[in-house]
């Protein structure tokens, strides 16, 4: 074999210089695309093999890091190359592609050149000063070749010594290369983009004697049976293996509360979402979504993939369809396949959907146990998604006041019987037990249904509900509770209610601006006042409220809200108030039902608490007093 030596191209140095700048940003790159090119080697000789038309290889790939020789060498044992392919490959499609993909990103940020495949073999220039490559062809009778090249873009072709079929590319490495220090820096590179590899590879640092240093042996790096694969192929995957990938995978303490295998053949992809335990969304509640194609990682959280009410979860994909045009930042789109991505993301909503609809019908025992957890998530599919709504929507759990968890539709049943006109079309829910306890209490002791939707997502969501089942309402404990409690008869008489209306109104002055007070008879004797907070006019303060146009305190400044402080004419306080003939004393009671009744409607402001503990502490006194 004759040597051939020459210089690649005019422009090489410019090439060079840019790939340069590119080092500080993303070193990794050089492995992921010579362990790539490995991979893809020992591939297509599996491939070959498989047709007959060559020995099967055993598929390893060995990235040796030799601190003393100062090299990084990544052997495969793949179909090698003919000094011919040497030439062609290395020497003009290896450089040209080089030189497109710099054309390509020259002016895009740095941002988005790291993490797309594709500058090659090139890379390796961007830690090498000098890169050898020694090959042999699988082709019988093939000679070895060896090839060398300077970032001066200087090259020598000619006859080498490796006498095993395969490929093995050297990179004399920079005095102060990171990946010499230690084993840790080659290994973490190699390990984040092939840990899924179906091919063998082993991680080796060799310390300054040139022996392997201790504990530092050939590291197996890759996993070609992860759990995803295994749960495509059809076997259900053991659960104690599939909770072990997870925790491992995703660095995360916890199990996961369930998972869905995802399988589409028309795609080739497979993969499993994980639901993640947020402890009652005590924890972050960030998912993560790693995509690989063929075993190597394409990219992490790549936008567009996957639906959005999917990104509290933990999703790992393989996808062979996926092409390499997706980068960390999102999913390309000027690519003619870019019909695969959207694929992706309805397939994984279908999967979900299927899943979650499966365990509300067929084991509901465990889908209650679980909503706790999942119930936010699955309301936001439902807001978020016009698919899952239509399946979905349905199978909504909410609890009621006693924690019973049921549909709308098992609820309804209930919340008629106690409802005049229309039934079974107001729901009544609280949005706070605390806040509310009051009318929580009476509603419990009174056996009166209402529901418990005390989340942030949950008035969105019921407002959706609305608008999806016309005729459908929702309201709030307090909107109107003399609705429900009033009693047939009143025990004041109307002048009695309108005089003591006229009191308790001069009392609350303009504490709550706009309230109105209505005297009328309840059922419930033990309840003398209560605040009520119009459904409509309220839910309108609480948007202004989550959209920060107004604070808490002002909206009731500004009598955004409808309310009311309704006096129970039945109640016995109120009974022995109207009769008490005492001026100071009925003064002080006023003024004291005044400020329960802002106190069951959570709307005592600051300035109120220290009178009423005063009062209090003053109706105690005399209390005791006169015992
Ligand atoms: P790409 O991998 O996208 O084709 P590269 O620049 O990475 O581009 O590599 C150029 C070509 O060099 C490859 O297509 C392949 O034919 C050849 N090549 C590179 N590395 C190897 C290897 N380890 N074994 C066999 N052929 C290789
Ligand atoms: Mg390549």
């Amino acid at each position: 074999m004759t040597t051939q030596a020459g210089v690649l191209s005019i422009e090489s140095a410019n090439v060079f210089a840019i790939l340069r700048t590119w080092l500080y940003a993303e070193p990794d790159i050089v492995f992921r695309e010579l362990v790539s090119n490995a991979a893809d080697a020992v591939a297509k000789l599996r491939d070959l093999a498989r047709r007959g038309q060559a020995a099967a290889p055993a598929g390893r790939i060995d990235v040796v890091l030799d601190a003393a020789a100062r090299t990084a060498t990544i052997s495969d044992d793949g179909l090698g190359m003919t000094a011919d392919e040497v030439d062609r490959y290395l020497n003009q499609i290896a450089f040209s592609g080089a030189s497109d993909f710099i054309e390509r990103y020259r002016d895009a940020d740095d941002d988005a050149i790291i993490g797309h495949f594709g500058v090659g073999f090139y890379s390796a220039f961007m830690l090498a000063e000098r890169v050898e490559v020694d090959t042999r062809s699988y082709l019988p009778g093939a000679q070895p070749v060896h090839w060398e090249c300077t970032s001066a873009m200087e090259y020598s072709l000619g006859a080498g010594a490796r006498e095993r079929t395969g490929t093995t590319v050297t990179l004399h490495l920079a005095v102060d290369s990171p990946y010499l220090v230690g084993p840790e820096a080659a290994r973490d590179a190699v390990a984040r983009y092939f840990a899924f590899l179906p091919v063998a590879v082993h991680v080796t640092f060799r310390t300054g004697s040139g022996e392997v240093a201790d504990g530092h042996d050939a590291v197996l790096i890759s996993d070609d049976a992860p759990v995803w694969r295994r749960a495509g192929a059809g076997a259900a995957v053991e659960p104690g293996a599939m909770r072990e990938f997870y925790r491992t995978h995703f660095d995360d303490p916890f199990d996961p509360l369930f998972w869905i295998p995802v399988t589409s053949l028309d795609l080739g992809l497979r993969g499993v979402v994980f639901l993640r335990d947020t402890r009652g969304g005590a924890r972050e509640i960030e998912g993560r979504l790693d995509v690989y194609s063929r075993g190597v990682l394409v990219g992490t959280d790549l936008a567009g993939l996957a639906p959005k009410f999917l990104g509290l979860h933990s999703i790992v994909l393989e996808c062979d369809e996926l092409p390499l045009v997706v980068s960390r930042s999102g999913v390309r789109t000027d690519d003619p396949r870019d019909g695969v991505p959207a694929l992706v993301g309805e397939c994984l909503t279908q999967e979900v959907i299927i899943a979650l609809h499966t365990m509300a019908t067929q084991d509901r025992p465990t889908f209650e146990r679980l909503w706790p957890e999942i119930g936010s998530f699955v309301k936001y599919g439902v807001l978020t998604d016009r698919t899952f709504a239509s399946v979905l929507a349905k199978r909504l759990l909410f609890a009621d006041l006693d924690g019973r968890l049921g549909t709308l539709a098992e609820h309804l049943g209930t919340l008629a019987e106690h409802l005049g006109d229309p039934p079974a079309t107001t729901v009544l829910y609280t949005s706070d037990l605390a806040d509310q306890a009051l009318l929580v209490d009476v509603f419990r002791r009174n056996h009166l249904p209402a529901l418990v939707l005390d989340r942030v997502i949950d008035q969105p969501l019921l407002r959706a509900m609305e608008s999806a089942q016309p005729g459908l309402t929702f309201r709030r404990l307090d909107a109107d509770p003399v609705a429900l409690l009033a009693a047939p008869s009143c025990d004041l008489s109307p002048a009695q209610c309108t005089a003591l209306a006229d009191e308790v109104g001069a009392a609350l002055g303009e504490r709550v601006p706009g309230a109105t007070v209505q005297v009328v008879g309840l059922s419930v004797p033990d309840l003398p006042v209560l605040l009520t907070a119009d459904e409509a006019s309220r839910r309108t303060g609480d948007l202004a409220q989550l959209y920060g146009l107004t604070q808490g305190r002002e909206i009731d400044d500004q009598g955004l809200v409808e309310r009311t402080v309704v006096v129970n004419g039945n109640s016995t306080l109120v009974g022995l108030l109207v009769a008490c003939q005492d001026p100071p004393a009925r003064e002080l009671a006023i003024a004291h039902l005044v400020d329960l009744a802002l106190l069951t409607g959570a709307a005592l402001g600051p300035e109120t608490v220290p009178a009423l503990l005063l009062r209090s502490q003053r109706l105690l006194e005399h209390f005791l007093s006169t015992r």
